[in-house]
């Protein structure tokens, strides 16, 4: 393993990388360096060299490195690429992700799902052999990605940490604005858990939610968050702000058969109409227990609440689960969204979970809308409703009627 520090003038580069550390994980010796100089050669601040997995993990491990970008080969000996993407997801570094192998579209869409679903973000597949503008433009996407929450400091979480944290209720709701696509006007909040950490401060869902689900516990984390958009949209309303509140179900909550009359009793005690919460669920094949579920999902909508589902396009069942359960909203996962206007395939996902919604008479939802070109490429197809860092990221609820008074939407397009 071989870090080397790059020194040298930064001037005529595009962007300045001296700040970036990236590993390249591959085997073959020549590769390797061929990589390392394409790297050099675009002055990336830190480049570090791994034979293979192994020693890919140990650097990543390392707890005095940071690595924002890790590079490598699908087909290594030992470790191939998929488990190593598996395995830097347990260590909990945030390391996106390039692959360098030559594969095809549908294969790379696959392990990116993947490596999704296991926290890590691949920025991309590259050929060899790799030039530094092949390059380039997948480190110019990570770059690109805003940083929400502060990066994991330390070790994930413990249990027993969690634990005391729903103990204590140590969870704040954040609420992120949505936005009509067509009249710029702000129509409904989504609530987001965040947990008060004594070290580390604000920690998000990626940290607690699983461990939460695993424990039995998420239940205790949606009442917490319901109670807190519940009052927060309550309060909107007396304040003249028309809007809806939406809050994450998880999928283990549906069997409880219980669920429907405990939702509608904690949004009804913070004096608010059940018309003004909407419910986002995961779609899912987990989906075991599709009779508790359907039950609860019916009377929640016979109720009046909202339904909407949520990540559409990640999962496995989104057409049939669509068929079967009363749902009024559907929100297009955000890596559909994101710069589709310029990527094909992307947009093809994105334009016909649209056209679907619109056939159902279900209302679109886009997330993770990053740019105005996202912007303007949703009002171009007609979805209905915008979410993202583009309109405003997550805020604590006592700012969000601060700036839902100073928000214009973008003036059209000339
Ligand atoms: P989600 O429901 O898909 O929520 C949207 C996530 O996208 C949020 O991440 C939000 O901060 C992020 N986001 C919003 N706009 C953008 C954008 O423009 N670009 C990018 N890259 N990201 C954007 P967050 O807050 O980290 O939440 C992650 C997930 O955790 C949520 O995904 C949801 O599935 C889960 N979650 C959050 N709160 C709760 C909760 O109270 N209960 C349950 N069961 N799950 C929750
Ligand atoms: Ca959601
Ligand atoms: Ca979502």
């Amino acid at each position: 393993m071989t870090p080397h520090g790059i020194p040298g003038s930064r001037e005529n580069t595009l962007t300045d990388l001296g700040g970036l550390s990236v590993l390249v994980a591959e085997d073959h010796d020549f590769q390797r360096q061929m990589l390392v100089q394409a790297l050099r050669s675009l002055r990336v601040g830190l480049i570090s060299e791994a034979r293979d997995g192994m020693e890919a993990l140990d650097h990543l491990k390392r707890p005095d490195t940071r690595t924002d970008i890790t590079i490598c080969d699908l087909d290594m000996p030992n470790m191939d690429g998929m488990e190593l993407i598996r395995r830097i997801s347990e260590t909990g570094t945030r390391s996106s992700l390039i692959l360098t192998s030559a594969l095809d579209r549908t294969l790379i869409a696959t392990v990116g799902t993947m490596a999704r679903d296991y926290g890590i973000r691949l920025l991309g597949a590259i050929e060899k052999p790799v030039t530094p503008q092949k390059l380039q433009t997948l480190i110019a996407q990570h770059l690109s990605i805003p940083q929400v929450l502060e990066e994991p400091r330390g070790p994930r979480l413990s249990s027993d940490e969690i634990l005391a944290a729903i103990e204590e209720e140590r969870f704040e709701a954040f609420f992120q604005p949505k936005v009509d696509l067509h009249t710029g006007l702000l129509v409904g909040a989504e609530a987001l858990a965040r947990m008060r950490h004594p070290q580390r401060g604000i920690v998000g869902p990626s940290e607690f939610i699983g461990l939460l689900e695993e424990h039995g516990l998420i239940d205790r984390l949606t009442w917490i968050i319901l109670r807190q958009a519940s009052s927060a949209c309550a309060d909107w309303l007396r304040n003249g702000l028309e809007i809806t509140v939406s809050v994450n179900l998880s999928l283990k909550s549906l069997h409880d058969p219980t669920l429907a009359d405990q939702v509608t009793q904690i949004v009804r005690t913070s004096g608010l109409d059940t018309v003004h919460v909407v419910l986002e669920i995961t779609e899912s094949a987990a989906m075991a227990d599709v009779g508790h579920a359907l039950e609860n999902l019916a009377r929640l909508r016979m109720k009046g609440f909202g339904l909407s589902i949520d990540d559409f396009g990640t999962g496995y069942a989104s057409l049939q689960q669509l068929a079967r359960a009363p749902f009024t909203e559907l929100k297009i996962d955000r890596s559909f969204v994101a710069n589709a206007s310029q990527n094909p395939r992307r947009n093809v996902m994105l334009e016909s979970s649209n056209e679907l919604a619109r056939r159902l008479g279900l209302k679109s939802v886009a997330e993770g809308v990053e740019t105005r070109s996202d912007w303007d490429h949703l009002r171009e197809i007609d979805c209905s409703v915008a979410q993202g860092y583009f309109i405003a990221k997550p805020m604590p609820a006592a700012d969000f009627l601060g700036w839902a008074r100073t928000w214009r939407p973008p003036s059209p397009k000339p």
